[in-house]
């Protein structure tokens, strides 16, 4: 990581009236400027919504990310795959079958040169992690969304979607997990049951506030999520991850140091937590969860015995 590199906190998935959402882009922008967010993808259902057309949001301390959620879907399943700075409208695909319909979404956002991720896969339970597992070229896959329907924590037979993230990790598929709004509702009162702006977000390392640097960051990793905690640094090196965690109030922090199989190695009270790799861990990713029961998710650190595989 450069030394100048700085953490820009942003939410890559929201909707406005340009599809499903209550409010114009405008205001919905305006949501997050004021609200310390550095950038914003709005990310309505197959419509691209061009930011040139708010530039006059746009300064040194907010950016409008170019998106679109390319919804499509496969029988009963709903396969939505965030498209991030796209130049135009990408067409949702369709295809023979579940994965077929996943993977020539990933590609046709992959085509244009954008950077995919794979939305809510427990959204009417479509996507299991045999159907993840089948996808390539994925680095991003949303672990927290803060609609009130997407069932981030599973149910019944089917995984919470730490424990899909772990189960994919662990056979070797190299993914991120990434935290988001999908806020649909700015009008009104804000409830559990109502899907407002402010649940989610990921805050991501780059030099400067440029789209294309911060995609590629995503996309790379080098990035935390969060649904609260807010972390000071995250510092990696052959033998050790350690974080820093700034203490918000009066609140209190655990850190959990998970590895294969969602196995928790580790446990840490404080607000410098660190982890010393033991070498024979495949990779080890990191939950800092505050008193009110909100988490930071650190990115897996993979070990030289970490063997990435593809279907
Ligand atoms: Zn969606
Ligand atoms: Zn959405």
């Amino acid at each position: 990581m450069p030394t100048n590199a700085q953490w820009f906190k942003g939410n890559t998935h929201t909707h406005t009236t340009n599809s499903d959402g209550d409010t114009p882009p405008e205001a919905v922008a305006r949501w997050y400027k004021s609200h310390g967010y550095r950038f914003l993808v709005l990310s309505d259902h197959n419509v691209f919504t061009n930011p040139a057309t708010l530039a006059s949001l746009m300064d040194s301390t907010f950016l409008l990310v170019p998106g679109e959620e390319v919804t499509t879907s496969f029988q009963s399943a709903s396969v939505h795959v965030n498209a991030l700075e796209i130049s135009r409208l990408i067409p949702a695909p369709k295809g023979g079958s579940l994965v077929e319909t996943v993977q020539n979404t990933i590609d046709a956002i992959r085509a244009e040169g954008a950077v995919p991720h794979i939305n809510h896969p427990n959204f009417r339970w479509s996507l299991d992690t045999a159907v993840l597992w089948r996808v390539k070229n994925d680095r991003l896959l949303e672990i927290h969304n803060g609609h009130p329907t997407v069932h981030n924590e599973g149910g019944g037979e089917t995984p919470g979607m730490e424990d899909a993230w772990d189960a994919l990790l662990t056979r070797g598929k190299r993914l991120y997990g990434i935290a988001v709004d999908d806020a649909h509702h700015f009008q009104g009162e804000f409830a559990p049951e109502r899907a407002n702006p402010g649940r989610g977000w990921v805050v991501v390392q780059a030099t400067t506030l440029n789209g294309r640097a911060l995609v590629e960051a995503l996309d790379a990793g080098r990035f935390y999520a969060s649904s609260g905690p807010v972390l000071e640094a995250i510092t990696i090196t052959e033998s050790q991850l350690s974080i820093r965690i700034t203490r918000q109030g009066d609140f209190k922090y655990t850190t959990e140091f998970v590895g294969a199989n969602g196995r928790v190695l580790a446990v840490n009270k404080s607000l410098t937590p660190q982890y010393t790799l033991q070498g024979d861990e495949m990779y080890v990713r990191a939950r800092v969860i505050d008193s009110a029961g909100r988490v930071a998710w650190v990115q897996p650190v993979f070990t030289t015995r970490y063997v990435e595989r593809q279907p």
